[in-house]
């Protein structure tokens, strides 16, 4: 589609980052197009409805703002283990390389708030999951998990049995 094309075209392959052999998908060049980023969040906004929008830390954050504001719905934040400032729930994840945490404010939803949970890349999963069960224990009802982009090749999706996910491009 017309907008999977202006996504593709605006996501830039960078060679060994973080490490050697990794490609990284930076999305720079699609936050800098507000004719873009206006697609995107629009689209986004209106695939799932929800009470509440999820941004997982920290680029999850600059697309699940726009979109929890276009929705009419609320924002909530999943950050890295210690950055809230109130009693937190905590999920912890294997990385490739060590493990990971992270945290929503055990208050931050409302007894059966539906949640859409957004971030900017699905890749292995870990993450998705991770935010999924945070929220499901924080009393959130996961309407789904969307992205900009599906690394279909690390089977992230795989994961995330039970979770409508959708991707805006898939490669
Ligand atoms: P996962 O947990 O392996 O699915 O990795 C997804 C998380 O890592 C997301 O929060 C992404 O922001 C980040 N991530 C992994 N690979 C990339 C990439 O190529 N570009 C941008 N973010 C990535």
């Amino acid at each position: 589609t017309e907008l999977s094309t202006m996504i593709l075209e605006r996501i830039r392959d960078v060679p060994d980052y973080p490490r050697p052999g990794v490609v990284f998908k930076d999305i720079t060049p699609l936050l800098a197009d507000p004719v873009a980023m206006a697609a995107v969040v629009e689209e986004l906004a209106g695939t799932l409805q929800a009470d509440k929008i999820v941004g997982i830390e920290a680029r999850g954050f600059i697309l699940a703002a726009p979109v929890a504001y276009r929705a009419g719905a609320g924002f909530v934040p999943v950050r890295k283990k210690g950055k809230l400032p109130a009693a937190t729930l905590e999920e912890s994840y294997d990385l490739e390389y060590g493990s990971a945490t992270i945290e929503v404010h055990r208050d931050a939803f409302a007894p059966g708030d539906r949640v859409l949970i957004v971030d900017d890349v699905l890749a292995t999963g870990g993450t998705a999951k991770a935010a999924v069960e945070l929220v499901e224990r924080a009393g959130g009802e996961v309407a789904g998990f969307a992205v900009l982009m599906e690394l279909a090749f690390l089977k992230g999706r795989e994961r995330l049995a039970g979770v409508d996910v959708r991707s805006l491009v898939t490669v």
